[in-house]
């Protein structure tokens, strides 16, 4: 059965593959986004490894959101010669531009019957590490997909579509298991790949951003890295040049892209680091930050958005000099409201010790300092430049009550020292094969006690901090609404961690939009436009600002028309705070 589908597709396709179909069930895995609005580099790899071999190979990339749209998405894809599922929910969330595959739906929309001929491969971090469900329990073995899934590709799929290429659509004589021998082997891929973006569903708008690659694998495999992690399971770390990831950018750019994240690498600032490969915590280099940022900004002339991601802060508390000119760097060429996002996981002494952390309470606390001290200023009524970000992690081996004892009193240390963090991110670890977590205890924190804590975070120290990041009347440029809730309006920019938006109901802002803050949630921000054209705010955007409340903002709706501040003033009874007033526009 096998050898006559395979014969089937080489002798109807020639030499050649005519039409594969990539879906993009979208990825999160520790060092690699690629939920919308984000685009991971696996569908554009692998597109671009199918052009390099074979530039009329025709491909329909869809996302899983696009399928789920489709009344009859199979019918799309019952001529293809290959299916390619990319999936892979490493470190699950919650995600407001997309919803992830679920394994239930893989079964579903691969196992009809016209596509029983077409070999369908299984790729990304589902197929390699297995398919993680949610935080908290273990990952299913992949083998669960099989069928509808006829091949689980372990290796890195950019390569193993390249394999199947070149054979000519024979996968009987293709390793699954294939990965990149140098990352060299990559970049073609990376530059050919670009233009399957203008498929995704953001592109039109404009509303989506690159995820791109600098290294692969984590500097601290050198002792295991952290219990749980994937990443030190690639070996010794692999780094692309500044000039090969310029010229990816610049593809990228040619086909419009304006966003891009410096994200996927496990310690943006050991980027460059001539002790990657020697040192479990390598010196920074920021000679090879400033090549790397100065050769994108140059590949990139038109970018609006330049952010970064994960940044170890065991690098900054051991080579505090050297980061501080990474920092620099970083600020000098990227875009403001930056993120560096700090694996802390727990700063309990006994969890750290039992699961090989990288940094200790004091460590962190340093990095933090460090990082407020160059990144924390901000452009006028902006966002700061860089700040960090946290992610506690739980489930881990050795955690206990007092686990989150000490994780509450290291965030009200930041409290009371006036420090800034972009946001807490709190996530329950998932057990992968292959990582060291799978062998051992899991914690013993009750789900509830974890559940207290969480909201405890979210109602205390998430609405200091917010206050902190975004104080009212600062400007976020160029936010995208993403979704009507009710008469409200969910809006986020384009950028690492960025912030959400609530807008009360006024007029549709259907593109991109500047808007200030007018008051705080724990985790979200209402916000108005900007700047305010005092003609056009409804009532439940009067009401929205703070002091206003209900009565006064229904005085307001009864005026026909305002030539100035005091007459508001006069309306309101009140004087407004200079914040406000400075967003005000009279004129038509
Ligand atoms: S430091 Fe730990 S969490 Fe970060 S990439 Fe390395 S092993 Fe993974």
């Amino acid at each position: 059965m096998r050898f006559q589908q395979q014969a089937m597709i080489t002798s109807g396709s020639g030499s050649e593959l005519d039409r594969v179909v990539i879906v993009d069930g979208y990825v999160d895995e520790p060092t690699n986004l690629g939920v919308p609005p984000y685009v991971s580099p696996y569908p554009r790899y692998i597109a671009g490894a199918i052009w390099t071999q074979s530039s009329r190979t025709e491909v329909l990339y869809q996302t899983i959101d696009d399928v789920r749209r489709h009344a009859d998405p199979q019918s799309q894809w019952s001529n293809a010669d290959l299916i390619l599922l990319i999936a892979g929910m490493i470190v699950p969330g919650k995600y407001l531009g997309g919803t992830p595959i679920s394994v239930k739906e893989a079964k579903r929309f691969f196992s009809d019957s016209r596509l029983e001929d077409i070999p369908k491969i299984l790729v990304g971090p589902w197929a390699r590490f297995g398919c993680g469900i949610e935080g908290g329990r273990l990952a299913l073995s992949s083998d669960v997909l099989v069928p509808p899934f006829d091949y689980i590709a372990t290796g890195d799929p950019e390569v193993v579509t390249a394999r199947i290429m070149v054979e000519d659509g024979d996968v009987s004589s293709v390793d699954f298991s294939s990965t990149r021998e140098t990352l060299e082997e990559v970049e073609e891929y990376a530059k050919r790949g670009a233009r399957i973006l203008t498929q995704h569903p953001g592109y039109s708008s404009g509303h989506m951003i690159c995820e791109i690659e600098t290294y692969r694998g984590c500097p601290r495999y050198i002792t295991g890295g952290c219990s749980f992690c994937t990443e030190p399971l690639y070996g010794e770390p692999k780094q692309r040049t500044a000039s090969d990831v310029a010229k990816e950018i610049e593809a990228l750019h040619e086909q419009r892209v304006r966003a891009f994240r410096i994200g996927n690498q496990a310690d943006l600032f050991t980027y460059g680091s001539k002790e990657i490969g020697e040192e479990e915590f390598p010196t920074p280099y920021p000679d090879a930050i400033e090549e790397l940022f100065s050769k994108v900004r140059r590949a990139a002339p038109e970018l609006q958005v330049l952010h970064i991601d994960n940044v170890n802060p065991g690098t900054i508390a051991r080579h505090p000099q050297e980061s501080k000119e990474v920092s620099k760097s970083i600020i000098k060429h990227h875009t403001s409201g930056d993120v560096a996002a700090f694996g802390v996981e727990s700063v309990d002494p006994e969890v750290i010790r039992r699961n090989n952390l990288k940094a200790t309470e004091d460590q962190v606390i340093e990095a933090i300092r460090l990082l407020n001290e160059v990144g924390s200023h901000r452009p006028d009524w902006g966002l700061p430049h860089l700040l960090p970000g946290i992610n506690l992690l739980y489930g881990l081996p050795g955690e206990s009550k007092q686990t989150l004892e000490h994780n509450y009193a290291f965030l009200e240390r930041l409290v009371e020292e006036s420090l800034i963090v972009r946001r807490i991110n709190i996530r329950q670890v998932i057990g992968f094969s292959g990582t060291r977590l799978g062998d051992m205890k899991a914690s013993k924190v009750k789900r509830h006690d974890f559940f207290q804590h969480k909201k405890q975070v979210r109602e205390t120290i998430d609405v200091s901090m917010i206050k902190r990041v975004a104080p009212s009347g600062t400007v976020i440029h160029s936010v995208f609404m993403e979704q009507k809730e009710g008469n409200n309006f969910l809006l986020r920019p384009l950028g690492t961690y960025p912030l959400l938006c609530f807008m009360p109901g006024g007029l549709d802002p259907r593109t991109f939009i500047d808007v200030f803050v007018v008051d705080h949630g724990p985790r979200s921000l209402t916000v108005l436009p900007y700047p305010l054209k005092v003609k056009e705010v409804s009532l439940a955007q009067w009401k929205s600002i703070p002091g206003i409340g209900a009565k006064r903002a229904a005085r307001m709706r009864t005026v026909k028309s305002f030539a100035n501040l005091a007459q508001i003033e006069m309306n309101l009874e009140t004087q407004l705070p200079s914040w406000f007033t400075r967003t005000l526009r009279f004129e038509d």
